[in-house]
């Protein structure tokens, strides 16, 4: 395979890089702005995102009958034990003004009526919570939130957003005086080259993995890059074990990925089995609104005792006007796939949603190594602990990103004046033809759906460590063989995601939150109570 020679490279500089165009990276950018040139690399058209995507809405107390402690109190129950208390009430408490921040920026949320535009926010119940509080623009609020950031990040003059360029790896000098990020190695897909971007800070916020799985919500851009790359790195990766199926996706044929929100319960949804029955409240105290780990569980033993492949969300006892100007989206799909929500049950089951784990930060989202900042779903911060609470997750990325863009500002010059001179080009595998078939990822993707998936023991995970290991081989393989493709960029790094995902899950001998063991069925607090650690050896 030819290589490319060294320093024969296209450079990018900027203040600031950032890596990805979701909330998180959106949010860092139009801070950072402020104090500098940024510059937004992101692997598709600048909307794609797993926020694109999210429906539910915003956790955040706006209501005089809810309160900061009644939030914070959920989400440490959520986190089964290892949710860190400093974070989740820092993060907690900051949620209205995060919501004010979105809602100056040009967010348009749902409003009870036209004429509560003060204080009447719309706001949903989801699992898990002990009062509505998510705040939300119809059931498109993810959309409506990249929206407005991206017109806002278009429109700002110190923003330079590069589209379809993939970033893929930190770039990582270690003189002998510190060892630390100054950017990174870029892959233009459309132009086929390869670029390095340089600056004195960078921000990971690439976004989740769930495409590591045979069935998630996700879309193709959730491939677990940051988290791949800052492993790469020397970064410490947390809680990896820890991901959150979703218990409702549309089980239609031609759906895709799409989600069925847990609003829906919260608006009055109930599940069925393929008998007719309700089965919830003989599983748990808040039946249908009980946390999704639960729900997702109970589907599963549902589907296996009545020999069915998917269980059903019932709304027809709703008003059939209340539903489809509740979640016009979903109502709109369904009937494009030939279901009328309002007169049928939708067809759901449960699929891979959301990362817990991720790149280890601090209360200003700074990572292990300097000039390295990360914000988002890449990120594990403390807040979730074993398990999300619903709609915590757009709170998060907007939290880290606004309190980490503070600290990156203010490490900045610092960092500036500290930038080595001559940077030599590490030597990359040229770009290569675009990829060919799918064999690879359905490996990949099914011995994580059927080995580290909602229900987990110590053979099957042992199992997928060794077949993930073969599958790190074969990717490092085609990556050097075949070159520099998209597919072999996203294929190395989903392996190595999952394979972190296995390896975290066969260390942690328990049951907690989202990881459920059927050989170990009960939580030790004695030893598992602490975070799940991988560090490149
Ligand atoms: C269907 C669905 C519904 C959801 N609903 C909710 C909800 O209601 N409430 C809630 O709080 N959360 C929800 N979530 C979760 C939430 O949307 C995400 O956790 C959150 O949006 C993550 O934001 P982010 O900025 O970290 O990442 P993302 O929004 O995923 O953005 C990641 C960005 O990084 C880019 N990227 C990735 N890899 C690279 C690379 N190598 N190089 C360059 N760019 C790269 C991507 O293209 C993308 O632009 C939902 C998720 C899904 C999938």
């Amino acid at each position: 395979m030819p290589r490319k020679r060294a320093s024969s490279y296209e450079s990018l500089d900027a203040d600031f890089l950032i890596l990805g165009s979701g909330i998180a990276g959106l949010w860092a950018a139009l801070q950072l702005a402020e104090h500098g040139h940024v510059l937004i690399v992101t692997k598709k058209d600048e909307a794609e995102s797993n926020t694109n995507y999210a429906q539910g809405g915003i956790a955040a107390v706006m209501s005089q009958l809810d309160s900061i402690k009644a939030h914070v109190t959920d989400t440490l129950t959520v986190g089964s034990g290892i949710a860190k208390p400093a974070v989740v009430r820092r993060v907690i408490a900051a949620a209205p003004e995060m919501v004010r921040k979105l809602i100056d920026v040009g967010v348009r949320f749902t409003y009870r009526t036209p004429a509560e535009r003060v204080a009447g926010l719309d706001l949903g119940l989801e699992g898990g919570h002990s009062a509505p509080r998510v705040v939300h623009a119809a059931d498109l609020t993810g959309q409506e939130i990249e929206r407005a950031l991206i017109h806002a990040v278009m429109t700002h003059p110190n923003i330079s957003l590069l589209v379809h360029h993939l970033a893929i790896d930190l770039i990582v000098v270690d003189d002998s005086r510190e060892r630390r990020s100054v950017g990174a190695w870029v892959f233009d897909r459309f132009g086929r080259v390869i670029k390095r971007a340089l600056a004195p800070v960078t921000i990971l916020s690439t976004g989740g993995a769930g495409q590591v799985y045979r069935h998630t919500t996700n879309p193709d851009i959730a491939t677990g890059d940051g988290v791949a790359m800052a492993y790469r790195a020397g970064c410490r990766i947390a809680n990896m074990e820890f991901v959150q199926f979703h218990p409702t996706r549309l089980f239609l044929p031609g759906a895709g990925r799409f989600l069925i929100s847990e609003a829906l319960r919260g608006a009055g949804g109930k599940l069925r089995n393929s008998r007719g029955d309700f089965f919830m409240a003989m599983v748990h105290p808040l039946a249908d609104l009980a946390p999704r780990d639960v729900v997702a569980r109970a589907i599963v033993a549902e589907c296996r005792r009545t020999r069915s492949r998917c269980a059903y969300l019932d709304l027809t006892h709703l008003k059939p006007q209340f539903v489809r100007e509740r979640f016009p989206n979903i109502h709109k799909r369904c009937l494009e796939l030939g279901l009328d929500i309002t007169k049928k049950a939708i067809p759901v089951i449960p699929a891979a949603h959301y990362m817990c784990g991720g790149v280890m930060t601090d209360l200003q989202a700074r990572t292990d190594l300097p000039g390295l900042w990360a914000a988002g779903e890449v990120s594990c911060t403390g807040l979730h602990g074993a398990n999300r609470l619903a709609s915590n997750s757009l709170l998060e990325a907007m939290y880290f990103a606004d309190t980490g863009s503070r600290s990156a500002a203010r490490a900045r010059a610092g960092l500036k004046r500290r930038m080595p001179r001559l940077i030599r080009d590490r030597v990359l595998p040229a770009v290569g033809p675009l990829a060919r078939g799918r064999r690879h990822w359905n490996l990949l993707r099914n011995s994580m759906w059927n080995n580290v998936g909602i229900i987990r023991d110590h053979e099957g995970l042992k199992r997928a460590e060794s077949e993930l290991r073969r599958l790190i081989k074969d990717a490092e393989n085609r990556y050097r063989t075949i070159g520099t493709n998209a597919d072999t960029l996203e294929y190395r790094n989903a392996a190595l995601v999952g394979w972190l995902i296995a390896e975290s899950a066969v260390s942690r001998r328990e049951s907690r939150g989202l990881h459920e063991r059927t050989d170990f069925p009960r939580t030790d607090d004695q030893r598992y109570h602490r975070d799940t650690i991988l560090l490149r050896r």
